[in-house]
């Protein structure tokens, strides 16, 4: 296990059922209902148009590796080399996450490969979603 603990969201009004989502092993997003896109991170409007009727939904946790930089020195709650990806979820919106059951070399994270979703659980408030390569 790494030292350290990695800092971790604090949930807030706006982004609760997102984490609530997380814990139930869901990943929760936000549709806006008058243009119908897709968004992330969680707000109570909608990024495109600006419109206040959004719906939540439940995502299919499928998921591309868009980019990715990967670190090499130690910070806490990581053990080095580790990447800092961003994934474009099959919605379309896209969130920062890490790469996990992959080495985390430039061989192995290649970009546009296949991810889905995978939950792990940090506290009794927070569950991270996390990506590993797709099945199959
Ligand atoms: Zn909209």
């Amino acid at each position: 296990m790494p030292e350290g603990k990695r800092p971790l969201p604090q949930p807030t009004p706006e982004t609760r059922h997102f984490w609530e989502g997380t814990q139930a092993g869901e990943l929760r997003l936000q549709r806006c209902n008058t243009c119908q896109k897709a968004y992330f991170p969680p707000r109570p409007f909608c990024p495109a148009c600006g419109q206040r009727e959004v719906s939540m939904f439940k995502a299919s946790g499928k998921a591309r590796l868009f980019s990715y930089v990967i670190h090499h020195r130690p910070v806490a709650g990581f053990d080095p080399p580790y990447a800092i990806a961003v994934v474009e979820l099959d919605e379309g919106p896209r969130m920062m996450s890490n790469i996990v059951d992959c080495p985390q070399t430039p061989e192995a994270l290649v970009l546009d490969m296949p991810l889905e979703v995978a939950f792990e659980k940090q506290t009794d408030e927070i569950t991270l979603p996390l990506f590993r390569p797709a099945k199959g």
